[in-house]
């Protein structure tokens, strides 16, 4: 589908909700720009830049990484794209995040992955990754063809280090008390739209038919 004009939205949900799933498909069907502050985090961990080595204890921990950090290397890196379609994935997730984007940037639409976190517990802790193109597996419902190989280039999958069950406990309660709060934000500016359910192939018809709906030349 063609856009007609800039479309700027946010994907918002808990660790483990299917948020990268579901934004590389909203990129392939929509042809937005993807940036995700995780994979920003994790490449400059990669490339071991100072920015990267000073937040890495924080990441494996679980906590998020201070406002101010994340917020200038997210804003930094959109003003590559800001003549595009984009859609925010990991970011905001405080509120003053929120306020810093609101700032520069006005957000139509915010998609919020509402899953139960008995599901999220699971699912996290049966992750596996294919760290250079980021494609994620589950053993127990998205497994790859050959067990630990990547079904695209057959290189090895990884676990990510904070992907252990104490970690995703912590990450949890972080998005609980610091993210939730955003939802509150973007909901009484009237932009937030939630879909709740336990698959991600169950919630994205619903989140393709929205947007769908709101990117059409009527609207
Ligand atoms: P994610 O891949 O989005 O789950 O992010 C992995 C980790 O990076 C999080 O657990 C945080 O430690 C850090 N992180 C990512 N995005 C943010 C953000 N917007 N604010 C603070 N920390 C973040």
């Amino acid at each position: 589908m063609l856009l007609q004009r800039i479309f700027r939205a946010v994907i918002m949900g808990p660790p483990g909700s299917g948020k990268g799933t579901v934004s590389g498909r909203i990129v392939k069907s929509f042809g937005l720009m993807h940036l995700s502050s995780g994979d920003l985090l994790r490449a400059n961990i990669k490339a071991k830049t100072e920015l990267g080595l000073l937040m890495k204890s924080c990441i494996d921990q679980g906590q998020l990484v201070p406002d101010d950090v994340i917020s200038r290397l997210i804003l930094t890196e959109m003003r590559n794209i800001d003549q595009s379609s984009w859609l925010l994935d990991g970011f905001p997730r405080t509120v003053s995040q929120a306020e810093s984007l609101d700032n520069v940037y006005s957000v139509d639409t915010v998609i919020n992955l509402d899953v139960p976190y008995q599901t999220i517990k699971q699912r996290l802790t049966s992750r596996w990754l294919h760290l250079p193109s980021g494609r994620v597996y589950n053993i127990d419902f998205n497994p790859p063809k050959i067990a630990g190989l990547d079904d695209v280039t057959g290189e090895p999958l990884i676990q990510r280090d904070d992907d252990t069950p104490e970690t995703v406990i912590r990450r949890l309660k972080a998005y609980e008390n610091q993210t939730q709060p955003v939802l509150e934000y973007y909901r009484s500016k009237g932009v937030l739209k939630t879909f709740s359910g336990t698959e991600t192939n169950q919630i994205w018809p619903h989140i393709q038919a929205f947007l769908s709906k709101k990117l059409s030349p009527q609207n």
